[in-house]
């Protein structure tokens, strides 16, 4: 199969958008963005063995790359629209291009992203890129700096367990709870869009939450004091490790692709209250303190293996 057919074959469902002009096919897309909103621009790239196991389902590879993508979109608030997909692929196997195109279009079409091109190549490595741009009203984009001294942090879903159900690889099993946090990531673009133009200050957590926190307070020139009891862990990852890996998990872990925010607790949006949980304040003082009960924890010590 040459690359031609591979993409017509594969790649090339029609994009059926007013802000699609001319989608795969040419040299390249023509789009056509909503007047006088501000373009938002985010691209991830997955090396296979690096940032995801080898042994891992095509189609959950697919829907992987963009939910990662979605992720970096939702963090800065905004609504997404188009992507392109650069393919480093070491063979063309019919049933894998079929499967990941599969996950890859599912991902795409909870949030009506349009795939408009791309570029195929060989090499010695699957190695998978996806771009995506979104879209906002102007002067709404949240950014990593403007946490303020008295806000609440606030996280989505649950953290720790996409960490967990990485270390299941190659053995996992294909319900398994956890290894679908790692494998298919749920992209908070719902609570990312109600919060453009209100929160002070977000990111996706794909690094762990100590780390990724962290980022947000140097960006702010701020500090952070956390209650470890109020990080929201699942039942199922505390049933599967027990709260003290799971604490590690969540606070050092990677891949879980949830959103942390920072705003004043009164101007929570109601719409999204029961999707969040508030674990901490900002303070002026630089550095992260992560209390449990009488405790303080030190997170701080050697980042997480990407295995
Ligand atoms: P060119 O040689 O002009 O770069 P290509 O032959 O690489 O064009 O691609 C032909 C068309 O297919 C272009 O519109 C390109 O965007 C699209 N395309 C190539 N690879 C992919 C892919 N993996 N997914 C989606 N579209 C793709
Ligand atoms: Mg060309």
């Amino acid at each position: 199969m040459d690359e031609f057919e591979l993409i017509g074959r594969y790649f090339s469902r029609s994009a059926d958008s007013p802000l699609v002009v001319a989608g795969v096919g040419d040299d390249g897309a023509v789009l056509r963005p909503a007047a006088g909103r501000d373009l938002v621009t985010v691209i991830d790239t997955m090396v296979a063995g690096t940032h995801f196991p080898e042994t891992m389902r095509a189609d959950d590879i697919g829907y992987r790359a963009v939910a990662i993508n979605l992720s970096d979109i939702a963090a800065m608030g905004a609504e997404p629209r188009w992507m392109t997909l650069a393919l480093t692929l070491v063979d063309a196997e019919p049933g894998w291009l079929e499967a990941f195109a599969a996950g890859l279009y599912e991902a795409a079409a909870e949030w009506g992203v349009a795939l408009v091109g791309g570029d195929t190549t060989k090499g010695d490595q699957l190695v998978i890129s996806v771009q995506m741009e979104g879209d906002l009203e102007p002067g709404t984009a949240i950014y990593r700096s403007g946490a303020k001294r008295g806000d609440t942090i606030f996280v989505t879903g649950t953290l720790g367990d996409a960490a967990a159900g990485l270390g299941r690889f190659p053995a996992e099993a294909a319900d398994d709870y956890l290894v679908r946090r790692f494998a298919r990531p749920t992209a908070r673009i719902r609570v990312g869009r109600a919060l453009a133009g209100i929160a002070h200050s977000a990111i996706d957590v794909s690094d762990g939450l100590a780390g990724d926190l962290c980022k947000i307070l140097d960006a702010s020139g701020a500090g952070a004091e956390l209650d470890l009891q109020h990080l929201p862990l699942s039942q199922e990852l505390m049933a599967a490790v027990g709260r003290e890996q799971a604490l590690q998990f969540a606070m050092r872990g990677g891949d879980d692709y949830e959103l942390c925010f920072t705003l004043p607790e009164a101007e929570l949006p109601a719409a999204i209250a029961n999707e969040v949980t508030a674990i901490g304040r900002v303070t002026a003082e630089s550095g992260l303190v992560c209390r449990d009960g009488e405790k303080v924890v030190d997170f701080n010590n050697a980042g997480y293996r990407h295995f």
